[in-house]
């Protein structure tokens, strides 16, 4: 591209500049369109095609975010490019600054191009299509760093099966995330844990780095419903409250599938070597399953409960739907809500209690 200044004008130069600008118009409604039809398909449609959509939605965004910052990148290279040719005393008509246009001079599309006193812009509005899908695109890369998370928007009252269950715990236990809303639970991000539970008891948040001065390590936990169980996994070693690393996020697991409704129940973060039941064994409510542990994924220990449609066993997180889950109470079927409070640095839950399950446990 080593043309002069005002000779474009030659048909090889217009064609190849419409087919730019072309191109650039349909990338531009690509980026457009794209993270456009994601959100419609989380708002328009239910289940698992809303359920990925909401994952592409953050995936996309941190390929956005990368796009911006190399074109961010490109335009401050190319206005700093023009700036020293302005000072050199070589760019006598670049005075045009930002980006794009910052120079008359060939080059690639979307800069001012001099024809006659006519000023051409190659695919200007197909960059600014670009920028704006690009920023569309690229704001819920924020939700990783925590600023401005939103619930992913499914209706309690509008998804089912629900499930409705007792305590799986012969003892009084706090909740401290829980609910609908993400004030009181950090998991409404995630699709398939939209209405999961962390149950801890006092003592909880103490900031010990000894298990066994937690009120729930330890803790018995029971079958809160009747079910079968689909699979039972508690090979993996109890970690250090605080300590991260961890083989996988669920640690020591559950799966139990309910005889009511068909879906799923996950218990996660159990004590290695503490189950009771096997895959394939059918449990009756008040069964003893295993004991609270601090495996997987988990900064205290704590038994992490939720409820979703697909079996966790055969079928991805990412392809999951959670559904809400219930727990009985006095008054019929709530939706305890959870809530964490920050007390000298630590989180020490300040949610719902839990009132124990007093039915008999059957012994195995
Ligand atoms: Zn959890």
């Amino acid at each position: 591209m080593n043309r002069k200044k005002g000779r474009v004008g030659e048909n090889g130069g217009e064609k190849e500049r419409t087919g730019r600008r072309k191109a650039w118009t349909l990338a531009g409604w690509a980026a457009l369109l794209l993270p456009a039809a994601l959100w419609a398909a989380v708002y328009l449609w239910r289940g698992v095609p809303s359920v990925l959509a909401w994952w592409l939605i953050q995936a996309y965004s941190l390929l956005a975010v990368l796009l911006v910052a190399l074109g961010t990148a490109a335009c401050a290279f190319k206005v700093s490019a023009a700036l020293t040719r302005l000072a050199a005393g070589r760019g006598k008509r670049a005075g045009r600054a930002g980006c794009p246009p910052v120079s008359e001079n060939g080059g690639a599309g979307g800069r001012a191009r001099v024809r006659g006193n006519k000023v051409l812009r190659t695919g200007r509005t197909g960059r600014a299509l670009l920028a704006a899908g690009m920023l569309l695109g690229a704001w819920p890369a924020l939700w990783f760093a925590g600023v401005g998370q939103m619930a992913y928007p499914a209706d309690p009252a509008r998804t089912g099966p629900a499930a409705t269950v007792v305590s799986p715990f012969a003892e009084e236990t706090v909740v401290g995330w829980g609910g609908d809303a993400l004030e009181g639970n950090y998991h409404v991000v995630a699709p398939n844990e939209r209405w999961a539970y962390d149950l801890l008891a006092d003592p909880a948040g103490i900031g010990s780095s000894r298990l066994g001065d937690y009120g729930i390590y330890g803790m018995e936990v029971f079958a809160p419903a009747a079910g079968t169980i689909v699979e039972a996994e508690d090979g993996e070693a109890d970690h250090a409250p605080g300590e991260s690393e961890s083989a996988t996020l669920a640690g020591n697991h559950i799966y139990l599938r309910l005889d009511k409704t068909g879906t799923y129940l996950v218990f996660a973060h159990l004590m290695q070597g503490s189950l009771k039941v096997e895959a394939g064994m059918h449990v009756e409510v008040g069964r003893p399953l295993g004991r609270v542990g601090n495996s997987g994924s988990s900064s205290e220990p704590h038994l992490h409960l939720h409820h979703q449609r697909q079996n966790p066993a055969e079928t991805n997180m990412f392809v999951s739907e959670g559904l809400p889950l219930y727990f009985e109470g006095e008054s019929g079927a709530f939706m305890p809500v959870g809530g964490v409070t920050v007390r000298n640095g630590r989180d020490v839950p300040t949610g719902e209690r839990l009132a124990p399950y007093t039915g008999t446990a059957e012994v195995p």
